[in-house]
């Protein structure tokens, strides 16, 4: 496969770059601890080793070079393959694995250098992205759509179907909080009947994608019930969409996914889909679960985010 893909190096991003989106205090505490051989960054999960300041610059600024070679024609679409992650990471505080935020930089670069005007930036990382939300929260320039998993004590505990943006962001952030076990017929009915629309009424000129893996039914961190053909389907109407929309400009950042072999097949999938090809590696099948009745909650996206 690798002979039909462009690798790209990624260089590190400047502190221009990131200080278009994070505060200067929260650059300084990841570049000082992590100077200091490393340590806790919060009182969570979320760490620095004594390489995590220059690795975390590295996956922002692969994000920046991506969105680089795609609207310069360098490249037709891309996917970064980057870590640390970043879609928890807000403008002043890291959280949830993600230091620096690299789908929110990367949507601020192709703004500031390539002009774009209207980015959209759609996350189906199980996880709500809670950072990006919080970056653009009250943009009317970059449409933010999530679809998570929303259950009692299951992380971040952000996205609620009314928090839809604020001041002029009034309705540029789309939450869809999704019960256990959606599966694969569930999601793919929400993309059709309330995401899609809802993109092509904003017309990005940019698509940037936060894919996470750990939406599979066999992650250990959760229970949203999508199989890798599931993902494999969404992948496939994402860039048909992006063709209709904007000419194909689609960039996929890797979040998380904590089940190896789904990991791998995953990103093996997407790139089979950026290339056009047909093949899709899904050794595991469909979920054994009986997957939730979503009826109710389409309605209520659709008054919400669908008048008339
Ligand atoms: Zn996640």
């Amino acid at each position: 496969m690798m002979d039909k893909v462009m690798a790209v190096p990624p260089a590190p991003a400047t502190l221009e770059q990131l200080r278009r989106v994070h505060s200067a205090s929260l650059i300084e505490q990841i570049r000082y601890v992590s100077g200091a051989g490393g340590g806790l960054l919060d009182y969570g999960d979320t760490y620095a080793t004594a390489a995590s300041y220059e690795l975390a610059r590295l996956a922002v600024g692969g994000c920046c070079t991506a969105v680089d070679c795609i609207m310069t024609g360098q490249a037709d679409n891309g996917m970064a393959l980057v870590r640390p992650p970043g879609h928890h990471a807000e403008a002043h505080r890291v959280s949830g694995f993600c230091l620096f935020n690299n789908i929110a930089v990367a949507a601020r670069h192709a703004q500031v250098v390539h002009g774009v005007k209207r980015v959209l930036i759609f996350d189906f990382d199980v996880h709500h992205g809670n950072g990006t939300q919080d970056i653009f929260y009250d943009d009317d320039t970059v449409l933010f759509v999530s679809m998570h998993l929303f259950a009692p004590y299951f992380y971040p505990g952000a996205g609620a179907l009314n928090e839809a943006g604020s001041s002029r962001g009034r309705g540029f952030t789309l939450n869809v909080p999704l019960p256990p076990g959606v599966g694969d017929w569930g999601y793919n009915r929400i993309l059709d009947e309330v995401v899609f629309p809802k993109v092509m009424a904003f017309q990005p000129e940019l698509v940037l994608i936060s894919v996470g893996f750990d939406a599979h039914w066999q992650d250990p961190l959760a229970n949203a019930g999508l199989s890798l053909t599931g993902y494999a389907q969404i992948t496939r109407s994402l860039i048909r969409l992006v063709e209709e929309a904007c000419n194909g400009r689609i960039l996929f950042i890797l979040e998380g996914g904590y089940h190896h072999q789904v990991l791998i097949a995953g990103v093996h999938n997407v790139l089979y889909a950026l290339l056009g090809r047909d093949e899709i590696q899904d050794t595991l099948g469909p979920t054994p679960y009986a997957e939730a009745d979503i009826t109710r909650l389409l309605d209520k996206l659709k008054r919400q985010h669908l008048p008339n």
